[in-house]
């Protein structure tokens, strides 16, 4: 036992030198010295990029956080080690241009992937989507409203107790939320999944948002899908296919297009645009899938997946997952052949069908699109 405690002494010291370095508790006893944080009293999270810890807030912090009796303070590491797996993320984002790229100060770009996620999150604010309310930023430590009860932390979707007849609602509801980040926040997530929402108060809460990208980013679709993926497997898997998720590709035409049912945007801005979205949701989920056999067919070397009953749709979850699904308009490289599958009526068949805000900004980069107003898909 004495051996252990050793071993974990020496841990402890060991994870706390590699975050709180010298600069850090500067800015730490900053916090303390503005009457914004009291004392840390344990640690909720150590990861790879962050730890989080539970901060009792000051007794004479200002009137403005007088709602608040303890924060979440997440203090992102300054090792450059693992922050250059994430250049994909802030590589065509426009508003961290520069900042980023052009930095060889750990430090600095460290504090860019901070201000990220303060930014993001008071984006989900704004777009009524539920997630803690970021408090302040200093440099590499940001402090945020702290989500739990008492002094411990709620819990990860991943880990929270629910009973099994909650789920269809946590489900729609996270589906909601992920409309409203893309429609009203013009956000990604980018690592959504049961890992990074927090069931709070019978809700579901988004976190850790420092590599969401805006709608336009150059891989904003492929990390879409991802997280779409993540969010449909995970209620099927832990429901034992009880919870009727839409799928992959339903999913997409859910979050991603303009609008949904007979809903106009102002009717989603509304008062209640959430209800309404449930109400347009569950006639989709009460809808069979009868549509993607038309995409089974045209690719019958993918029939082996399809066993099991819903066989149709898992083949066309597999060709969603691989289809290319273009950026904006420069990309769409054959847009003939798509215009030719609009007259048709074959909307189903382009994954961008629903979005018609393609990006015009790239139109002169590659190839030239020729009429883009007409080709721009869903304004059919
Ligand atoms: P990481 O980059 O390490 O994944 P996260 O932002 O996901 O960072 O936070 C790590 C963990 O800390 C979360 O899984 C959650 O348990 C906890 N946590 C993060 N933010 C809060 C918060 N505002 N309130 C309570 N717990 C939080
Ligand atoms: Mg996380």
């Amino acid at each position: 036992a004495e051996n252990d405690k050793h071993v974990k002494d020496k841990s402890d010291r060991a994870t706390q030198e590699q975050v709180l370095d010298g600069r850090t508790r500067l800015v730490l006893a900053g916090l303390v010295n503005r009457d914004i944080i009291g004392p840390f009293t344990h640690c909720i999270s150590t990861g790879k990029e962050a730890n989080v810890y539970h901060a009792t807030a000051s007794p004479n912090r200002p009137l403005s956080l007088q709602q608040y009796s303890e924060f979440a303070v997440k203090i992102y590491r300054t090792s450059i080690l693992h922050f250059r797996a994430r250049q994909a993320y802030m590589e065509g984002e426009h508003r961290f241009q520069g900042e980023y790229t052009s930095s060889r100060n750990p430090r600095k770009m460290v504090r860019v992937w901070a201000e990220k996620e303060l930014r993001n999150l008071r984006r989900l604010e704004q777009g009524g989507v539920r997630g803690p309310k970021a408090i302040e930023l200093k440099e590499n430590v940001l402090v945020m409203e702290f989500l739990g009860d008492g002094d411990s932390a709620s819990p990860r979707l991943k880990d929270a107790p629910i009973e099994a007849d909650r789920l269809p609602d946590l489900y729609a509801e996270l589906l909601i939320a992920m409309r409203k980040m893309y429609q009203h926040c013009r956000l990604v997530h980018a690592d959504l999944s049961e890992y990074n929402i927090l069931y709070h108060q019978s809700h579901l809460y988004i976190i850790d948002v420092s590599q969401s990208v805006e709608h336009d980013h150059p891989r904003a679709f492929d990390f879409m899908r991802t997280d779409i993926r993540n969010v449909d497997d995970y209620f099927r898997r832990r429901s034992g296919g009880e919870v009727n998720t839409l799928g992959f590709r339903r999913t997409w035409d859910f979050v991603v297009n303009d609008t949904v049912g007979s809903l106009t945007k102002e009717d989603e801005m509304g008062e209640d645009g959430d209800i309404r979205l449930t109400d347009v949701l569950q006639t989709w989920l009460a809808k069979p899938d009868g549509e993607n056999l038309a995409i089974q067919l045209a690719r019958p070397d993918l029939e082996v997946l399809a066993k099991e009953r819903d066989s149709a749709t898992q083949v066309d979850e597999a060709v969603f997952m691989t289809s290319y699904i273009p950026r904006n308009l420069a990309q769409v490289y054959d847009p003939e052949r798509d215009v030719e599958l609009l007259r048709r009526g074959d909307h189903d068949k382009l994954i961008y069908a629903g979005i018609t805000n393609l990006s015009l900004g790239a139109k002169s980069q590659s190839h030239e699109v020729t009429g883009d107003e007409n080709h721009s898909p869903g304004k059919t």
